[in-house]
């Protein structure tokens, strides 16, 4: 059986889809590569060159680091990668920050020297400068892995579960399951106690349904081979070119896998 991808929900940045005839193994992979493998640009390297506010440079380069970068995953090449050697415009952003108080200094005051490379949100506060205080540094953004540091993570909140499987047989309508469910899912329909294919989305498998049954006329299982996932992005890729991106990193470390094992 092929796989297949039914997709709930799809915005900017996070997607609800269900995943049908893939093994536990593959949609694992799927969520790790989105965490940790989609390689993403991030600040790493801050020079400072005037700091009076009331945060230590440390503490101002952390903040930077944890702003999520647009990226162009064809464009960029994580710095152990590029063939330069050591920094070129294909592994390097330079962001550029000069701001004085008093104010509020906002993700979206840094100045990118790539057009395309963005802070994701203009709008995350990086430090309240007061009368006089000053900022002025320059930030260096390289591309990444997530297994690396958190910085580096395009995928956020990223995960899955099985398909819930609920089945009623031979239900006497005594309508306990009903009032047991804590997601108010199961309705009382002309042929006994019944949950609709939109609501079964919502099951967390509790199995309290089937405890409050007392004919056992229920049974909770879960499908092995299809899972109900959601998948979230920091905003450096939508979620649509995350997925994507994660799928192709599979796909290469396959690849890869099979040319070591030819040359064997
Ligand atoms: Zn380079």
């Amino acid at each position: 059986m092929t796989m297949e991808v039914d997709i709930l929900e799809l915005s900017e940045r996070s997607a609800k889809f269900i995943l049908s005839n893939a093994s536990a193994a593959f949609a694992n992979g799927i969520r790790r590569a989105a965490l940790s493998d989609v390689p993403t640009l991030a600040i790493d390297d801050v020079n400072i060159y005037n700091n009076t506010s009331v945060l230590f440079d440390e503490q101002l380069a952390l903040r930077l680091g944890l702003i999520p970068l647009t990226t162009d995953i064809e464009e960029f090449v994580p710095v152990e990668e590029c063939t330069c050697g050591s920094e070129c415009p294909a592994c390097k952003v330079s962001l550029t920050l000069s701001a004085e108080g008093p104010r509020i200094v906002y993700s979206g005051d840094l100045v990118s020297s790539d057009e395309k490379v963005q802070p994701a949100d203009q709008n995350i506060p990086i430090i309240d400068l007061k009368e006089g205080q000053k900022v002025v540094l320059e930030a260096i953004a390289h591309m990444g892995y997530g297994y690396t540091h958190a910085k580096w993570q395009a995928g956020v909140a990223c995960g899955y579960k099985n398909m819930p499987v609920v089945k009623f047989e031979n239900c006497d309508q005594c309508g306990a399951c009903v009032n047991e469910c804590p997601k108010n899912i199961i309705h009382l329909g002309p042929n006994g106690a019944e949950i609709s294919d939109d609501d079964i989305l919502k099951c967390i498998l509790c199995k309290l349904c089937a405890s409050a049954c007392e004919i056992d006329a229920i049974t909770v299982s879960e499908d092995e081979k299809s899972f109900v996932f959601t998948m979230e992005s920091d905003g450096s890729y939508t979620v649509q070119q995350l997925i994507i991106n994660a799928g192709t990193t599979i796909k290469e470390k396959a690849s890869r896998l099979g040319q070591i094992l030819e040359s064997l």
